[in-house]
């Protein structure tokens, strides 16, 4: 079944990691509710959104904090939905690496340790046995990703080059300090949501908000355990989002995002020419190429001048 929006999810609210680049603070200091979802709970939710929808487990903390998250995966995988995790591994049990390698993760992004302690992670035993089981199993569509350089303890496991992207590191569309500050104008769309905006965020209570940028839990759409999932398109709030991200100036939380983009900008009409004609696919492929990808690094540093 093709995907056409994404569920994130958070298994849990005040992560215990506390990573530099993270708003913790202001999700702790608004959020009302349980703060470990429960697996019943999750289930009911589960059961209402469609089998087109992809759930993903990274939301706005780490998913493995939860001690259920891993039945949580397994119910997910069991009713037939696609699906990613986003992981530091932390409170993750090396055990879980034989059951995961039975799951056909669409994605599994693994955020590496750092040599100076931006991705804020026990670097222990547990985590180091975690990391080699998984480097030499049979998980499929692994992805590495560090802010820095990798910790030379993890470094010794994986024995490979991963790239540092701290290039892309950004405010969570205004919601961390000391970032530049974005300010969109024009009509915009998201480029991960669609102009349907589902690529939705669901928190322990229920509620679901626009997405997981929202650390301010200012765009509610609705709560799953109470409503239906259709529900949240027809919403109030859903149609004040849309309004304002159809209009000029109007405010809303993707105004201040560095993944929103000007639907007239040329930028925006190249890119949707090119997967059009199917070209965008190929472009992506040529920057796995290590000259291609300088080139690209050298174009994203001037462009950023
Ligand atoms: S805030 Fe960013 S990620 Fe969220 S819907 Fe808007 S553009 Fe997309």
């Amino acid at each position: 079944m093709k995907t056409i929006g994404f569920m994130d999810v958070s298994t849990n609210i005040g992560c215990k990691n506390m990573c530099s680049y993270c708003p913790q603070e202001k999700i702790i200091s608004r959020y009302k509710g349980p703060k470990m979802m429960e697996l019943n709970d999750f289930k009911k939710c589960v059961n209402k959104i469609p089998k087109n929808i992809r759930i993903t487990f990274a939301g706005m903390a780490e998913p493995f904090f939860n001690n259920k998250c891993m039945e949580m995966i397994e119910y997910v995988h069991k009713e037939g939905y696609e699906l990613e995790i986003y992981t530091t591994l932390m409170g993750m049990n090396p055990n879980f690496v034989k059951i995961l390698e039975k799951i056909p993760l669409a994605y599994f992004e693994i955020h590496l340790p750092d040599d100076s302690n931006r991705t804020k992670m026990k670097v222990n035993k547990t985590y180091l046995k975690t990391l080699k089981e998984i480097k030499n199993s049979k998980i499929k569509n692994i992805h590495y990703q560090v802010f820095g350089k990798v910790h030379p303890k993890a470094q010794e496991i994986l024995k490979f080059e991963v790239e540092d992207l701290s290039r892309i590191l950004r405010s969570r569309a205004g919601n961390v300090k000391g970032f530049k500050e974005i300010n969109h104008s024009g009509k915009l769309i998201c480029p991960i949501a669609g102009k349907f905006l589902k690529n939705n965020a669901l928190l322990p209570n229920g509620d679901v908000f626009l997405c997981s940028m929202d650390y301010g839990l200012e765009y509610k759409l609705g709560n799953l355990l109470s409503s239906p999932y259709e529900s949240f398109f027809k919403s109030e709030a859903f149609k004040r989002i849309q309004n304002a991200m159809n209009s000029q100036s109007g405010e809303v939380l993707c105004r201040h995002c560095a993944y929103a983009k000007k639907i007239n900008s040329p930028k925006y009409i190249i890119k949707k020419m090119l997967e059009k004609i199917g070209l965008l696919d190929l472009l992506y492929l040529t920057t796995k190429n290590k000259t291609m990808h300088k080139i690209y690094l050298l174009f994203y540093k001037l462009q950023k001048k």
